[in-house]
């Protein structure tokens, strides 16, 4: 089975992800998933290396309703902006994003992207037939509030963060820069969601912005302070991957601001916390001619795949002063500093797609077992608890080490099958540490535990567990050093 297809079955079979939702209702809604146990556990997981990350940095946590008004969304853009333009089949009626019928499309006029698909002779990929008109069609899903009025469903997390910049800046007692988070839930009418869990309807966001003045963005005390870590940058237009320290980023031209340069490496620096694997990660450049004409500059973390290449797993956006003029005119609210609107720098990560590749990243095959190599805390189940044999007592001091564990860990207890499967089990999951009680445990005080990717054992007295598995999943110590 290729890696992919492994991750695939490994998600459905053991409570990652589950879908399309729901599946006893015909087969499910294209394009939203179930996160089962495990899954939402690593969830979890990812969720909190972000939020603990970015407070580390001092941006404070908010969270907005998901449903906006349509003036919201004029004053965005979305309502204009925010479309796909899509042919139907005339034979089948199938319906198709032109971009992905035509590779490299640029052109928004429905009538030109018409006649390009007449020029190219391109027919419906499942019947041959001919496709009809070009539609821009929204992605935004829209609702009704009260009797009747129209309202949507967010598309991102980020513009009703933007809309408490007067509460916000009092909140700062008038200080700016200053930088909020929001992580929340986000929807967008994928026409035919192709992509699985990498592309749903529904996800979650989590958008950081620093607010900014123009002049601030320059000098960037934060930029100094981090100037000598490295970052794997591809610039747009370069065939190779350079690390580059963050204080060189200006100076040898890939970026133009201290404050955005320090926006990429605390992206980046979550992304490491989470146990990706170093070397395939990069951050790659946006075409600048590509930009929206408000942004000044764009870059992803990518993260290598099997399935899909370098996939965009968090941008960092430069978005200038566009949305609070927009949001200032509409609103007819003062959003300003001194009569100068702040520039907006962004981070924005998807979870579902994170947590997903993060799965995928971390399995590893060898000769004699698959298992996922979570870097350390991460793993949805922390400590599996084995008796030996479910008699002699053993069972009994098995569960009272399981029922103390568990108030602080994520725990499981298995008794079934022989030691070796449950080994395997808990190793097809990532879990980090297995703990098996024997008969020397009941005179001795002590058990065995076993690290996942050395499988490598050692006793440790009962008494001392707790702390042990608190400093080895913080990464106080490592295990070879017990
Ligand atoms: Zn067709």
């Amino acid at each position: 089975m290729k890696v992919e297809d492994k991750v695939l079955d490994l998600a459905k079979r053991r409570g990652f992800v589950w879908g399309p939702s729901p599946n006893i209702y015909t087969g499910g809604l294209s394009g939203f998933y179930d996160w089962g146990p495990l899954g939402k556990l690593l969830k979890n997981k990812v969720e909190n290396v972000i939020r603990k990350g970015f407070s580390a940095f001092e941006f404070w946590e908010v969270e907005c309703p998901t449903i906006m008004p349509k003036e919201v969304w004029q004053a965005s853009g979305h309502l204009t902006n925010f479309v796909d333009y899509i042919t139907k089949c005339k034979k089948c009626n199938s319906s198709y994003r032109v971009d992905h019928l035509i590779d490299g499309l640029e052109e928004k006029d429905p009538e030109k992207i018409k006649k390009i698909i007449t020029h190219k002779n391109i027919k419906c990929p499942s019947c041959k037939g001919e496709l009809g008109n070009v539609v821009p069609t929204n992605l935004m899903m829209k609702t009704v509030v009260g009797l009747d009025q129209e309202v949507f469903l967010r598309p991102e997390t980020a513009t009703t963060t933007y809309l408490l910049f007067p509460e916000l800046y009092r909140f700062f007692r008038t200080k700016i820069p200053f930088g909020v988070f929001q992580i929340g839930k986000a929807y967008r009418n994928e026409i035919s969601p192709r992509q699985g869990v990498f592309r749903t309807r529904e996800f979650t966001q989590a958008e950081a912005q620093l607010f900014i003045m123009k002049e601030q963005e320059t000098q960037f005390s934060q930029f100094k302070e981090h100037s000598q870590k490295l970052l794997p940058l591809l610039k747009y237009g370069s065939e190779k991957i350079e690390k580059v320290k963050l204080g060189e980023t200006i100076k040898k031209n890939f970026m133009k601001k201290e404050a955005y340069s320090f926006m990429v490496y605390v992206a980046y620096q979550l992304v490491e916390n989470m146990g990706f694997d170093k070397s395939k990660i990069r951050i790659r450049q946006h075409n600048p001619a590509e930009l929206a004409f408000y942004a000044d500059d764009a870059w992803d973390i990518e993260v290598l795949t099997e399935r899909y290449g370098w996939f965009e797993i968090c941008g960092i956006h430069d978005r200038t002063d566009y949305d609070l003029k927009q949001h200032a005119t509409f609103s007819k609210t003062r959003m300003d500093v001194q009569n100068q609107s702040p520039n907006i720098l962004e981070i924005a990560f998807g979870l579902e797609r994170t947590t997903y590749v993060l799965l995928e990243n971390s399995l590893i095959e060898d000769k004699e077992r698959d298992w996922i190599h979570f870097q350390q805390g991460m793993a949805p189940i922390d400590v599996a608890i084995f008796p030996l044999m479910s008699k002699d007592g053993l069972d009994k001091l098995a569960k009272e080490i399981f029922n103390d564990l568990n108030k602080e860990f994520v725990c499981v207890y298995d008794d079934s099958g022989s030691i070796g499967r449950r080994y395997r089990r808990m190793d097809e999951v990532g879990t980090s540490f297995c703990i098996t009680i024997d008969h020397d445990s009941l005179t001795s005080k002590d058990i065995t535990i076993r690290e996942i990717s050395s499988m490598k054992q050692i006793r440790i007295k009962i008494d001392d567990l707790s702390e042990t598995i608190r400093d080895l999943l913080n990464k106080k110590v490592k295990f070879e050093e017990l």
